[in-house]
């Protein structure tokens, strides 16, 4: 590949890339008293609580592979935070602060005023200042990174799974494949359905009720299998999920039950839940936890010795698991 020096912006696109910045991402998520410098200079100076480490995810979203040409900006806005907020869940982490980085084709201020309105809501409600970012021009592009608090040694790693532990999930499955399944086959979408793919809800709360009760935990991004597999795998250990235990909304179950297809729940992804195991001393726990949590919480299945992941139907046979969730380079 041959190397062509970057040209450099004129005086005046640098001033409108300033303008951008301070129109749309100043001021993001509120005040918090940890941020020494937010926006404006050439880093952010942050503070970690003494007791804590800091959890830092990065997540991209591009335009055709993780979001729908001329989708709502709104939505994208959010679910650019969104899927990064899951990460910090996952790990039982308390949100603080963000960085963006956007690459657009262009500026148009209908589309950042749109996306930036979806973002901060977001950050607002979960007090994530966003501290940072840098923005530059080409195919529509969005990276964000999130930083929390977790005390130190206390996060929920993806290797604690026992043999015996329960496996449980958050919320409901399957929901935003549905969506998407809809929207590419031109049927019309129900609202509920639609606002789990386009907005879905990191489950925060949930994830820091969980630490010092969950023994290993991950968010569901690519779909139960892909994403149970990676405790499994982290653990070295073995999982049997019982199918009639999955939890489904009232769509995913009919249509599960039209033809038998346990994909949506198993394999969709998307739907950014929490998937966790626990010793089966601590199930006791759950019942308290459930009324303080924004969520339901399922028992789905159990860890086992060996390897893999095992779904099973009533009669006790096994369902085979028709793929992962999506791999980036699997055609490669
Ligand atoms: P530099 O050239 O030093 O990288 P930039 O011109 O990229 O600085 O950015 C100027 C300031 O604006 C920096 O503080 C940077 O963190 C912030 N910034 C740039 N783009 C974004 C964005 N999309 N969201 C939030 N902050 C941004
Ligand atoms: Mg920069």
């Amino acid at each position: 590949m041959r190397w062509v020096p970057s040209r450099k912006p004129a005086a005046a696109e640098l001033v409108a890339e300033f303008q951008l910045i301070r129109d749309h991402f100043l001021r993001i998520g509120g005040e918090r008293s940890d941020v020494a410098l937010g926006i404006g200079d050439d880093c952010a100076l942050l503070r970690v609580p003494e007791g804590c480490e800091l959890a830092v995810s990065i997540d991209t979203l591009v335009e055709g592979i993780h979001f729908l040409p001329g989708c709502d900006p709104e939505g994208l806005g959010h679910k650019a935070l969104a899927v990064n907020l899951s990460d910090l869940a996952a790990m039982g982490a308390e949100p603080a602060w963000v960085t963006l980085a956007l690459t657009l084709p262009g500026v148009d201020e209908a589309w950042l005023g749109a996306f930036s309105k979806g973002f901060a809501a977001l950050a607002r409600q979960h007090r994530v200042r966003l501290v940072g970012g840098d923005t530059t021009s080409g195919p529509l592009s969005i990276t964000a990174q999130v930083h929390g608090f977790v005390p130190a040694g206390s996060a929920v790693r993806r290797s604690g799974a026992r043999v015996g532990d329960l496996i449980c999930v958050t919320g409901s499955l399957g929901d935003a494949g549905l969506a998407l399944r809809q929207i590419l086959a031109g049927e019309s979408v129900d609202e509920t359905l639609r606002a789990r793919l386009d907005k879905p809800m990191p489950r925060i709360q949930a994830g820091q009720l969980l630490r010092g009760t969950a023994s290993a935990m991950i968010d569901i991004s690519d779909g139960l299998v892909a994403d149970l597999e990676h405790i499994l795998d982290a653990s070295g250990v073995g999982a049997d999920v019982e199918l009639t235990k999955l939890p489904l909304s009232g769509p995913v179950a009919a249509a599960v039950a039209r033809g038998d297809d346990w994909d949506l729940p198993l394999t969709a992804g998307d739907d950014y839940e929490l998937c966790f195991v626990l010793p089966r001393s601590r199930f006791d726990q759950l019942t308290p936890l459930m009324c303080r949590c924004d969520c339901p919480l399922t028992a789905i299945g159990s860890i086992r010795r060996g390897t893999g992941l095992r779904c099973l139907r009533p009669d006790g046979s096994h369902r085979p698991i028709a793929r992962g969730g999506y791999e980036h380079f699997s055609n490669q």
